[in-house]
């Protein structure tokens, strides 16, 4: 069994949020790349499918990162494509803009998941095709 913290940076994560800040500057534009570090989690079992968390006290003596974006590799592989951009895109919402020391903020869920995602792509997001073809039509 894979150990609970078993992690690794990931490229192709980081891509992906690449692409989405780009195409999503009015929403998403204050938030610096070169900030996050983008991981993957590779246990069996996970409570969650992605988590952003704030890089706070004697963790930064590890990073200059401020922001941790990690995601369960296997729920990663068990999704397609519209729903691996909806769910970073998800992340990226949880980060508000800094404040004026440079501090950025999380902003967590209302009830189970942000309202607006599940009411523009579905309770589960079955419409996140949509999501996604929006995404690579923006300029
Ligand atoms: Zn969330």
């Amino acid at each position: 069994m894979a150990d609970k913290y078993a992690m690794m940076k990931s490229k192709v994560v980081e891509k992906l949020a690449a692409e989405i800040i780009s195409k999503r500057k009015k929403e998403l534009g204050h938030i610096d790349l070169r900030e996050i570090q983008f991981a993957w989690r590779f246990s069996e079992k996970s409570k969650y499918h992605a988590r952003t968390k704030l890089i706070r006290g004697d963790n930064r003596i590890f990073t200059d990162k401020k922001i941790s974006i990690v995601v369960w590799r296997k729920s990663w592989k068990a999704h397609d494509e519209a729903w691996q951009a909806l769910l970073i895109y998800h992340e990226l919402k949880h980060i508000l803009e800094p404040n004026k020391k440079g501090e950025y903020r999380l902003v967590k869920h209302d009830v189970e998941d942000f309202a607006f995602l599940i009411k523009l792509y579905g309770i589960r997001w079955e419409k996140a095709s949509l999501f996604l073809e929006e995404l690579r039509k923006a300029v």
